[in-house]
């Protein structure tokens, strides 16, 4: 059943997988995309996506040797706040850790460019969602040099070559990371210009969604051609067979949630991580606490309440 699922998931993601070492141009890709799926059929994949990611994340959390990074990253309004608020709605929040990336702070800019992403990588067993990356240094940093300025960066550092060079960066940290046993998966929610000015749109429209309403945003979208340019760079040379780039078409809110989903499940699945099983001589010392507390039981309650009330038979180490 659970192998029926994995291949079913499995399918359905691949066509979205960024081939490592293809040159990827984002017009290529069509936010509309659908998978020939109706709505109604997608509500069924997405609550397997769901179920298998509550079933599977309890396991890595209790094998505790491996932990997941999810990155997500998309232009304004692209979606990912509700995409994390769906792919998470079955899964224990002990577990998971969201951070979201604004601009830099000052102490943050004191550092290396990495640091303040490093110090929000997951424990192990742990999931750590990324809501903008790592990415967003060769992403808004690049369509906006100042960004760079205000790195402080020695001259030694910079130059025409410096966005090859933190793609090599980020590529070797991402190694070393999926190589010390924590997997990283990242998801490009891709959105239309179109399907971006619809939703803007209706932030302004909608009095409860004012709030979500951000000039700067529209400022931003002035900048779309140069956006969809660093992103196709981005994602050619950093979808890695250790960390690769999914690019999932975001402008139908419900696809786009089964695809997030399905992404972290499948990586969840490549892990199969398991219940830690306990030793014989651990496994002898808890049948003899058993028997210490059965010997408790009060006048007239079964030996064992919990055996009894789900037919286990008495004695022994049969469950
Ligand atoms: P939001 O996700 O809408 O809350 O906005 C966060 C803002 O922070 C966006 O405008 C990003 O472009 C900006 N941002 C995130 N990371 C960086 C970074 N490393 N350098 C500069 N700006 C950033
Ligand atoms: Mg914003």
């Amino acid at each position: 059943m659970a192998d029926k699922r994995a291949k079913r998931i499995a399918k359905f993601i691949k066509p979205l997988r960024v081939k490592p070492g293809s040159q990827v141009d984002l017009c290529d890709f069509d936010p509309r995309y659908k998978a020939g799926m109706k709505k109604r059929e997608g509500i069924e994949l997405l609550q397997t996506g769901v179920s298998l990611l509550a079933e599977y994340q309890a396991r890595l959390a209790a094998q505790d040797t491996h932990g997941v990074l999810l990155c997500l990253q998309a232009l304004d309004a692209g979606g990912k706040d509700g995409t994390i608020r769906h792919v998470m709605s079955g899964v224990n929040p002990q577990g998971v850790h969201v951070t979201s990336f604004k601009v830099p702070s000052t102490e943050e800019l004191d550092h290396d460019y990495l640091w303040r992403y490093a110090r929000k990588l997951p424990a192990r067993g742990e999931i750590a969602i990324f809501n903008r990356s790592h990415y967003e240094e060769v992403l808004v940093v690049r369509v906006h040099p100042e960004n760079l300025n205000r790195q402080r960066l020695p001259e030694s550092a910079l130059g025409a070559s410096i966005w090859d060079r933190r793609y090599r960066e980020i590529n070797d940290w991402e190694r070393y990371l999926t190589d010390n046993g924590f997997t990283v998966v990242k998801i490009f929610l891709n959105l239309s210009k179109e399907e971006q000015r619809t939703r803007f749109l209706k932030r302004i429209d909608l009095p409860d969604k004012n709030w979500k309403f951000s000039a700067a945003d529209v400022r931003e979208r002035r900048y779309w051609d140069d956006y969809q340019e660093a992103f196709s760079e981005m994602l050619s040379a950093t979808s890695t067979p250790w960390a690769p780039w999914y690019v999932v078409p975001a402008d139908r809110k419900w696809f786009a949630r089964i695809c997030a989903g399905a992404v972290l499940a499948h990586t969840l699945i490549k892990i199969d991580p398991h219940y830690p099983v306990v030793g014989d001589q651990a496994r002898r010392d808890l049948l003899a606490t058993r028997r210490d507390l059965e010997e408790e039981a009060p006048e007239g309650a079964p030996a064992d309440p919990y055996k009894a009330e789900h037919g286990l038979p008495d004695g022994g180490d049969e469950q």
